[in-house]
């Protein structure tokens, strides 16, 4: 096992308790008897991301306000993300808790041959059509058991995955101020009615973005962490002047880290393969591709070959990935995967000549394995034990958590819910 837990909180009796409602609750039918279950220990949860936030860049110098906070809660040294470590396949992840084999979202780029059709995370019809979208996110979890749930962004609820969608959501909109998305979610969390929600999600692009253009060490990704610690104050502030402080547990993860990259370490692809005889589908660092059978294993040994040689890149086919990745038996699989090692990127002869200055800054996508794709997880309120800790864990198991503070059933996911003993008060 990837998580062992280092924080020795036992939990057993709140487990027999946990278990016990869940089998009260699975004896009684209606919600309404679920709802009344719920209300003994009524708790809110508020999920938020910042994208692209590396485990360690939590710290007292770049994210002081943060820091302190988590000192008062539970803390990971790491998020371990899915495999690729992009954003889609990893925000999609940490919702249903199954892995991408198992949920359909294998990439920021995908494509299904049964659909005929190419999903890439631009494209707003793809991206709001629940065919791409398997398993049960925890916004269906919770309606279904009549708990509101409100998506301020989160990728997946922009679709009606199984039929459904949250009580309050949001089509993507990077435009939207910070400070206007955590208000709305407060407002959805303490409206008074019955539309109240007890699960938000909250979603900010611009700490990756950042970390994209500049780099994981430069002024203006640590401006960003700032940024993020600010919004941190003021969402905490906002929920204490809500009166919702003492109620809500705030879940921080993120879906991946980042990697530096720069000119120096290149691959282009053209060199080691005829770019014209494959479906190219994703792009850098890991680059996934369909191939007609009749050139499939002359591009394959090739590539290997050049691995083999010393090359900064792992290929694999469909069925030689690693195990640990859990992105092989879909259908939706590319038949070819290349992985740069940490630091290069995939590019070819004339993206690099048209582009002076790519590649520079950072990526991610990289093997989940490297720590610096890790990815951050703080948890604060009143069901996380001060001052506790955990090793990194895969994200997958959150749904797990989420479920259970929100008093819900789980759908049947990936996830170990015994990974959060140590971080949860009894
Ligand atoms: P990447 O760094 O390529 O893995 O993707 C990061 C980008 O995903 C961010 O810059 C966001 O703008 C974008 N993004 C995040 N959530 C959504 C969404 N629900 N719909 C469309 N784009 C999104
Ligand atoms: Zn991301
Ligand atoms: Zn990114």
């Amino acid at each position: 096992m990837m998580n062992s837990i280092t924080a020795s909180t036992p939990l057993n009796t709140h487990k027999f308790v946990f278990s016990l409602a869940l089998l009260l609750m699975s004896c009684s039918s209606p919600v309404q008897q679920d709802i009344q279950d719920r209300d003994s220990k009524a708790k809110k949860v508020l999920l938020i991301s910042f994208d692209g936030f590396r485990a360690d860049y939590l710290s007292a110098e770049r994210t002081p306000y943060l820091h302190a906070l988590a000192q008062k809660g539970a803390k990971s040294e790491g998020l371990i993300p899915v495999f690729p470590s992009k954003t889609f396949p990893n925000h999609y992840a940490i919702a249903v808790g199954l892995h991408p084999e198992n949920n359909g979202l294998i990439g920021n780029s995908i494509y299904d041959s049964t659909l005929a059709q190419m999903y890439r995370i631009g494209d707003r019809e793809q991206v709001e059509r629940a065919d791409w979208y398997e398993g049960e996110p925890i916004w269906n979890t919770a309606e279904k058991q009549g708990v509101r749930a409100g998506t301020m962004f989160w990728v997946g609820s922009e679709a009606p995955v199984q039929g459904m969608r949250p009580t309050h959501w949001k089509r993507y909109d990077g435009s939207v101020p910070d400070s206007a998305r955590i208000d709305t979610v407060i407002q959805w969390l303490s409206m008074g009615t019955d539309l109240e929600g007890d699960l938000a999600t909250l979603y900010f692009s611009f700490l990756d973005s950042q970390g994209h253009r500049y780099g994981t060490d430069a002024p203006e990704t640590d401006a960003a962490l700032l940024r993020v610690d600010g919004l941190m104050k003021y969402l905490m502030e906002e929920l204490e002047s809500a009166g919702l402080a003492n109620q809500t547990n705030v879940i921080l993860v993120s879906d991946h880290g980042m990697q530096n990259i720069s000119r120096d370490r290149v691959i282009t692809l053209d060199s080691y393969m005829d770019l014209e005889k494959v479906l190219m589908i994703g792009g850098s660092p890991v680059a996934t591709m369909n191939i007609e059978p009749v050139y499939r294993a002359e591009v394959y040994h090739t590539l290997k070959n050049a691995q083999e040689e010393g090359a900064p890149f792992q290929v694999f086919l469909k069925e030689e990935l690693p195990k640990r990745f859990h992105n092989s038996k879909h259908p939706r699989t590319p038949d070819l995967t290349i992985i740069a090692d940490l630091g290069y990127s995939l590019t070819t002869t004339q993206q690099l000549s048209s582009n002076p200055n790519y590649p520079s800054g950072g990526n991610h996508g990289y093997d989940p394995q490297h720590t610096e794709m890790h990815a951050v997880f703080v948890g604060i309120g009143p069901d996380f034990a001060p001052n506790s800790r955990l090793e990194a864990f895969e994200s997958i198991h959150v749904y797990s958590l989420l479920a259970y503070l929100l008093g819900l059933n789980p759908a049947p996911n990936d996830g170990d819910f015994t990974t959060f003993e140590g971080i949860l008060l009894q």
